[in-house]
């Protein structure tokens, strides 16, 4: 039982709670039960978050003190770092999050402020001289107010990836987070806002459970660059609605990762990893494995594997440090992979269904195994985003590759296999983001990630992810020449 909690907006440097708006509860996907409340955002909030973002944008020195900026980012990793314990515990109460996994978020977001902490001192531009006496300077300016949007699952991480560059690099932001994590959100907020060297003005935060508040932020012309992470449905209307102001987006979209395992692998060591890869997050992370792909000659091996891996992952609540699985986000979504695998249960090797032991109120799914081939099935081409892993078979490397080509969506891959040369022929070829060999799931601050086609386009992380929130001006002058002298 944890003591309720409630979110609230922080705009222009003060916290507002409710100020009479509309609230909407907070529902645990644990039990079901109710864990707080959290005011109702909407086009005024956003505008006023707007407004006080471009105030600090043009009247503090935010965007010309990159050793304050750096400062501050240091100061907000050391206190998300101090709160880790409850800001985890909330995590997992609110949208089902293991508690070991919320942990390792947190400190993962604490790395990637003091990641952007050191770049936000490194931006600099250059300077040519193009002709005798005649000088370009392309100076690196901060792009201007940055809305961040950002979706349930990793609310932390994926925060602190737009948000660290975006402050690194002299912006200033208004963030607008799910309202499945929107208490979270509050708390982790109040580490990074109450930094007392951190201007009023610079960062602004709403909650909403509509989108009123969002779509204003993806439409106002005060607003310069839009980073977005979440489904590649709202990307979409997204891209289409922004098109009216022309802004920067940065649109970070859904995943279908395969994982390629080749002949030369032994089903039984990799197997465990596969399912592990698969089952993160209860299987709702972007990256999260999604189809196995596996040479002909290792399929009955690896499909006996995988069924006795998946088994063994304990399903149980998100604060008990024994569980592998927890809840998804809501009853919701539980039914809708529940009744998508029952659709395909001809195809079933294993059946997920919902544990009698644990709370009828909760989230809970056990995962499945399916078996499908047909390319055009909406089990290989739309994202699941539950504990739901797919398994498919090819006979060489080129159709292995097609294969996993064959979807919209390009967010990440992995490759099984010892030989070195293989696995890089391979990678290249894999139309996707990011491909891990013999692993999966590795993220880090220093190492991009973003997608191709419909997972969006742009990178976060590394010093790409700063150039997101970077323009290049060109600053021309004729300085002339000293002549005659020796
Ligand atoms: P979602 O698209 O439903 O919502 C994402 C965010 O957009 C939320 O804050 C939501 O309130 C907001 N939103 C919804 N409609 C909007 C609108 N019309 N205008 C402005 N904002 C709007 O996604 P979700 O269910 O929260 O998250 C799951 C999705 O996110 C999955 O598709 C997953 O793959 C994707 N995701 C992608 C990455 C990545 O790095 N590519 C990382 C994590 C999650």
């Amino acid at each position: 039982m944890m003591k309720s909690a409630s979110g609230a907006h922080w705009i222009n440097g003060e916290w507002i709670a409710s100020g009479g708006a509309t609230q909407f509860e907070a529902i645990s996907p644990v039990d079901g039960a109710v864990i707080g409340n959290a005011p109702e955002g909407g086009r005024e909030t956003a505008e006023a978050a707007i407004a006080a973002a471009r105030r600090a944008f043009f009247g503090s020195d935010w965007a010309h003190s990159p050793r304050l900026r750096a400062d501050v980012l240091l100061k907000q990793a050391a206190a998300v770092e101090a709160h880790n314990a409850d800001l985890s515990r909330l995590l997992s109460m609110e949208t089902g999050k293991l508690i070991s996994v919320a942990r390792l978020e947190i400190a993962a977001a604490a790395s990637e402020l003091r990641y952007y902490a050191g770049l936000a001192r490194a931006i600099g531009g250059r300077m040519l001289e193009v002709e005798p006496g005649v000088y370009s300077h392309l100076v690196r300016e901060p792009a201007g107010v940055v809305a961040v949007i950002t979706p349930w699952n990793a609310p932390a991480i994926l925060l602190v990836r737009s948000l660290g560059p975006a402050l690194a690099a002299g912006c200033t932001v208004v963030l607008k987070p799910a309202p499945q994590s929107a208490l979270f959100h509050t708390a982790f907020v109040r580490c990074l806002a109450e930094v007392a060297e951190l201007p009023v003005g610079v960062l602004n935060s709403f909650c909403e459970q509509g989108s009123a508040g969002g779509e204003c932020l993806v439409t106002s012309p005060d607003v310069d660059v839009l980073s977005f992470t979440g489904s590649s449905a709202v990307g979409r209307k997204i891209m289409m609605a922004a098109s009216g102001t022309l802004k920067r987006l940065n649109l970070e979209l859904g995943g279908k990762a395969p994982a390629l395992v080749f002949d030369d692998c032994d089903a039984d060591a990799v197997a465990p990893q596969l399912a592990t890869a698969a089952l993160i997050l209860t299987g709702q992370q972007c990256t999260a494995l999604s189809r196995v792909l596996v040479h002909e000659s290792r399929y009955d091996a690896l499909t006996q594997a995988l069924r006795r891996a998946l088994t063994a992952m304990p399903v149980g609540r998100s604060d008990d440090e024994r569980s592998k699985i927890g809840p998804l986000i809501d009853v919701r979504a539980r039914d809708r992979v529940q009744h998508l695998v029952e659709t395909h249960a001809d195809n079933a090797l294993l059946q997920g269904r919902v544990p009698a032991s644990l709370p009828a109120s909760g989230a809970y799914l056990s995962p499945s195994l399916l078996a499908i081939e047909d390319l055009e099935s909406p089990v290989i081409q739309d994202e699941i985003f539950g504990p739901v892993l797919n398994i498919e078979r090819f006979t060489t490397e080129a159709e292995a590759v097609t294969k996993a080509n064959a979807t919209r969506y390009g967010l990440s891959a992995s490759v099984w296999t010892h030989d070195l040369d293989r696995a890089y022929r391979v990678s290249r070829a894999l139309r996707s983001g990011t491909v891990w060999l013999n692993d999966h799931n590795k993220l880090f601050p220093e190492a991009e990630t973003g997608g191709h086609r419909d997972s969006g386009f742009g990178r976060l992380h590394g010093i790409d992810g700063l150039n997101e929130f970077l323009s290049t001006k060109h600053i021309y002058h004729r300085f002339g020449r000293l002549r005659g002298h020796a």
